[in-house]
């Protein structure tokens, strides 16, 4: 009934190596993400909540005497061949910026990276907003620098990791998924000041309720242009209030009743952006209390005010995410729901009661498909460690 991914086949993995390679490959993996609640505040300064799921890149690697890195991606069918000193030019559009994107930033770090043969397997969904893209960065810095013999304290790695996205792939992302991906643990959500860059872990218990991601397999091209613009509109948020709070950094710096005194001096759209924002992290904050505190009635509430927001405020959310939600909403089972990811398609998540999971799941897929035609995916996920070698 529901979609069973499979898991990566480490075994299979290995053995394909040695078969390619003629040597024994060391394993690494990094988990994908689905952001709990905080949204569009990392780059705000801001608090997220995400937690990171049981659908992980892979990638066995070995060194080589050279100074190339032979990398294959099974999902991308392809094999490609990069060298470490002579890197190509960034924002080619294809997969493999990625892996140039994290070995350079590695390089810019001072590491000494050995060339190395590489195998990528993934089974977190690309393009969905679970970030294939922090999961794969993760677990092949991670890769490179320990057949380096090379050692980087994990927040330089998640760093460095965003980094390459900034650099190589040109998408400007805030840090939450590659952090995510770095120091999850099992059985958590993290809740992490992306200012400080400090975190700290939320139990997240699953035993009566379950996390239940529905992709609205819709994916809108105005992702990454409105992701630029929304930044560009925070940043001149910040600007115009400065005028009367010239203390402030960051739009995570306003409380909202500082907020309410001076928005009329912001312009549409720009004073609903900055509200987003500035609610979004009181939500975030108040999200990892009830959390913590099993109250799981409120983070349902805080859920569907987040997704709101999103969709009034931030403008971020579309008809297919929105039906998805309003969906959910409706259903007994629910405890609930919201959009994750930075918007114009991918996913909700849901808090589901166990005991009525199944015919959340049938209901989901039926009213979903029967208003849209299109058959969206669901997994139900739970809270996995952050990025590690598999022994
Ligand atoms: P998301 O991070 O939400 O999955 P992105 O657009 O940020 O979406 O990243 C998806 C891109 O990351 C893919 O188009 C591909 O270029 C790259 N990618 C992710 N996983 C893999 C993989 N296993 N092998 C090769 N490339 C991958
Ligand atoms: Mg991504």
């Amino acid at each position: 009934m529901l979609e069973i991914q499979p898991g990566v086949d480490k075994d299979k993995l290995r053995s394909e190596f040695a078969r390619l390679h003629g040597a024994q490959p060391r394993l690494f993996r990094a988990p994908g993400r689905i952001n709990l609640i905080g949204e569009h505040t990392d780059y705000n300064d801001g608090f997220v909540l995400p937690m990171a799921i049981d659908r992980e890149t892979v990638v066995a690697g070995a060194a080589r005497d050279d100074r190339l890195i032979r990398a294959r991606s099974y999902s991308q069918g392809e094999t490609v061949e990069l060298n470490l000193d002579k890197p190509g030019s960034p924002r080619r559009g294809v997969w493999f910026d990625y892996v140039e994107g994290v070995a350079q930033a590695l390089i810019a770090r001072g590491k000494l990276l050995r060339g190395a043969d590489l195998l990528i397997q993934s089974n977190v969904p690309a393009g969905a907003g679970l970030s294939s893209s922090a999961a794969l960065e993760v677990s092949l810095g991670f890769a490179l620098l320990a057949i380096s013999g090379q050692e980087l304290d994990p927040l330089s790695l998640a760093l460095a990791a965003t980094d390459a996205e900034h650099n190589y792939v040109g998408t400007m992302c805030g840090i939450m998924d590659q952090y995510a991906a770095t120091f999850a643990k099992a059985g958590h959500a993290l809740r992490i000041d992306c200012r400080s860059l400090e975190s700290t872990l939320v139990p997240v218990d699953l035993s009566e309720t379950a996390i239940v991601v529905c992709d609205t397999n819709v994916k809108h091209n105005l992702a990454s242009s409105e992701y630029n613009k929304r930044r560009a509109e925070c940043e001149q948020g910040v600007q115009l209030l400065r005028l009367v709070l010239p203390e402030i950094g960051a739009l995570r710096d306003i409380s909202m009743s500082q907020f309410e005194l001076h928005q009329h001096r912001l312009p549409e759209p720009i004073r609903r952006r900055c509200r987003h924002v500035i609610t979004e992290n009181a939500r975030t904050l108040s999200a990892a209390e009830a959390l913590k505190a099993r109250d799981l009635k409120t983070m349902g509430v805080l859920m569907a005010e987040s997704h709101r927001s999103l969709r009034d405020d931030y403008e971020v959310s579309c008809a297919e995410l929105d039906l998805m939600f309003e969906i959910a909403q409706s259903l007994d089972q629910v405890i609930g729901a919201r959009m994750t990811g930075g918007g114009f398609g991918g996913c909700t998540i849901n808090f589901v009661r166990r005991d009525g999971l199944e015919e959340f799941c049938e209901e989901i897929l039926v009213r979903y498909q029967d208003q849209t035609g299109i058959t969206p995916s669901r997994y139900v996920v739970t809270a996995a460690d952050g990025v590690s070698e598999i022994t």
